[in-house]
């Protein structure tokens, strides 16, 4: 394939799920404009990010620590300074420092180590001035029911505490919730489960009005995700096409 090829074929996919999303806003009377697109560029080459931030896309997801450093170190800097850098996948605590350095957003914040290990990457980074802005993070939760449903993320009964130990970092800005629905369920699950989060955000911006991202929906369930109030769509397959291995 040649690269106008790739790019063709990019453009043409972006432009589907943006159809999709804008016809999901129209049946929920939901402004397209608040919603934020996440291209999940995971598994592919830092020429795709390049060529999607050339069709207007404003922010890309990874979720593998070791594939993600390179491929954000290869990108001009008119291209990284266009883009922003979501980190959506399980992290360890030993690759904190190393994600702080290069990720705008970390989304997949799921228990308090975590949460003092980026602060700590963060403020390493903000001193070695590779960054200049606190580490915006969320808060994923597991909807799962039991049953291994679960995709990873904080449990409900343990949000509260995550919440306020994330709140009160000094070098991160707890943005909001983000979680992956839980395998194995029907429309009628999933939507449950979405609304299951937005509630969550809803109590957690009681207290935190600044954590308004809820980040969930995906390429085969962002409709759902829309109408249950989403504000942040992590979508791959729809836009790159299908990846070399599953998830
Ligand atoms: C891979 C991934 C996505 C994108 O999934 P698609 O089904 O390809 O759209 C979204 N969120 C997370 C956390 C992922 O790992």
């Amino acid at each position: 394939m040649t690269q106008d090829e790739r790019t063709a074929e990019l453009s043409a996919n972006l432009e589907g799920v943006r159809g999709r999303i804008e016809a999901a806003c129209r049946a929920s009377d939901r402004d397209p404009d608040e919603l934020t697109l996440v291209a999940v560029t995971k598994f592919f080459p830092a020429a795709d990010v390049a060529r999607l931030v050339g069709l207007g896309v404003t922010d890309v997801g990874e979720s593998k620590e070791q594939e993600a450093l390179p491929k954000v170190a290869e990108l001009t800097t008119e291209v990284r300074q266009a883009v922003r850098v979501h980190f959506v996948g399980q992290l360890q605590t030993n690759k904190a420092n190393r994600v702080a350095r290069f990720a705008d957003v970390v989304q997949s914040v799921d228990r308090d180590r975590l949460v003092t290990a980026l602060d700590r990457g963060a403020e390493l980074a903000l001193e070695g001035e590779l960054r200049h802005t606190p580490l915006d993070i969320t808060l994923q939760v597991d909807l799962g029911e039991g049953e291994d449903q679960g995709r990873g993320g904080v449990l409900p009964a343990d949000l509260p505490a995550l919440v306020a130990q994330a709140a009160d970092a000094e070098h991160l800005r707890l943005r909001g919730l983000m979680a992956v629905a839980p395998y194995g369920l029907d429309d009628e699950g999933t939507a449950r489960a979405f609304d299951r989060l937005r509630e969550l955000s809803d109590r957690v911006q009681g207290d935190h009005p600044e954590a308004s991202w809820l980040s969930m929906g995906m390429s085969g369930d962002l409709e759902l995700a829309i109408r249950s109030g989403a504000t942040h769509l992590r979508v791959g397959t729809a836009i790159l096409g299908s990846r070399p291995s599953p998830r």
